[in-house]
């Protein structure tokens, strides 16, 4: 299943749809707020939330440089608090909220984890593995799926982003 926040924007909302979009605008400025820290340190800006009935449980950007790890991408860092928040590897009635649309290893890791909903802003073209290059997240050949709901914020999450190597690019000039 998938949902797209920018066509919802163009059709009458029910008070249910209008109240989940509301929740995830919320939730991913919190994400948002992340990839902004990300940015401040050097990071490739991308940050997410993992959200459990309400309450952040987990919130992280990326961490590569800092760790010099490649595996310590927002979403791995963000599951692995949640599971620590929770006690329990399956995220099963969580949802993450990510401003960029999950690699390959990311994927893999929110299928692992169970998480059944995903909810991200910005595509990525070059990268992304829920829609853009692979559906993991759909592959009924697979044990889990997730739902997603994409481009909540896609602007600024995007946005953020191509700031970021625009101005690597005049450093490298
Ligand atoms: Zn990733």
């Amino acid at each position: 299943m998938i949902q797209d926040d920018a066509n919802a924007k163009n059709k009458v909302l029910t008070d249910d749809e209008l109240a989940a979009w509301v929740t995830h605008e919320h939730f991913m400025q919190l994400a948002l707020q992340q990839a902004h820290y990300a940015g401040e340190l050097k990071e490739v800006p991308v940050g997410a939330v993992i959200v459990k009935q309400g309450n952040v449980i987990a919130a992280a950007h990326n961490q590569c440089e800092q760790l010099h790890d490649a595996t310590a991408h927002a979403e791995m860092i963000a599951i692995t608090q949640a599971a620590e928040a929770v006690g329990d590897w399956r995220l099963e009635d969580c949802t993450m909220y990510v401003t960029l649309e999950p690699c390959t290893m990311c994927s893999g890791a929110i299928l692992q984890s169970r998480i059944p909903l995903v909810v991200y802003g910005a595509v990525d073209p070059k990268g992304g593995a829920v829609e853009s290059l692979y559906q993991l997240l759909n592959d009924s050949r697979l044990n889990h799926q997730a739902a997603i709901v994409r481009g909540v914020l896609a602007e600024p999450c995007g946005a953020i982003l191509t700031d970021f190597f625009r101005a690597l690019r005049k450093l490298d000039n």
